[in-house]
């Protein structure tokens, strides 16, 4: 599993490990982004919070994890990115997992200070075709992530599975302190 704040590198460092392992690749806010695409209306209510910062209220974001979990093979490992983002979908996952024969192996928090985190994401807001990316939406996403996801960090490190990564660095340098902390 990984987590990190937004503009943490998440996104990038997940995408080498689905490439060198074949782990199948479930990001929550892609998913919404393609519902969105195909305008179908968990499409729709998704937008209305994603383009405020706010997060999707947990029963929708867990029951579109559940039916993609059910439709992914026992034996396919599986890199969670951007969920579960609230100590809510975080039992929820548990739960489910256990349905599957399946637990959390491994959480990757990758740390990266405010100000860096203020400075990345304004570069990507200007290139970025996300509506999301405004300056004052991605304030506001950090925010929210303070406040509803650094307690599933906790969560995760009370259980002993928490393995912290400084998300400072080149990206191949972040990549082998990756490889180095899953290995
Ligand atoms: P980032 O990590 O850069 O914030 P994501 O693509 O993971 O980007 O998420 C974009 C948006 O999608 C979030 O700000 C939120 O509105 C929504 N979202 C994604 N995952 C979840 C989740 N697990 N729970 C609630 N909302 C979510």
């Amino acid at each position: 599993m990984f987590m990190g704040p937004p503009g943490s590198g998440k996104g990038t460092q997940v995408r080498f490990l689905k490439e060198a392992h074949g782990w199948e690749h479930l990001a929550t806010g892609d998913l919404f982004r393609d519902h969105l695409r195909l305008g179908t209306p968990l499409g729709r209510l998704a937008e209305e919070h994603m383009s405020k910062g706010h997060y999707v209220p947990d029963e929708v974001t867990v029951g579109m994890v559940r039916e993609r979990l059910a439709r992914i093979p026992a034996s396919t490992r599986i890199v969670f990115d951007g969920f579960p983002r609230t100590v809510a979908q975080a039992r929820a996952l548990d739960e489910l997992l256990g349905q599957h024969g399946r637990r959390v192996g491994c959480v990757v928090l990758l740390e990266v200070p405010r100000e860096e985190l203020l400075g990345r994401i304004s570069t990507r807001g200007r290139s970025s075709a996300r509506s999301d990316d405004s300056p004052e939406v991605l304030a506001r996403r950090l925010e929210v992530y303070d406040e509803r996801t650094r307690p599933v960090v906790e969560h995760y490190e009370k259980a002993g599975l928490l393995r912290r990564i400084e998300g400072v660095g080149g990206v191949d340098e972040i990549r082998a302190r990756v490889a180095e902390v899953i290995a």
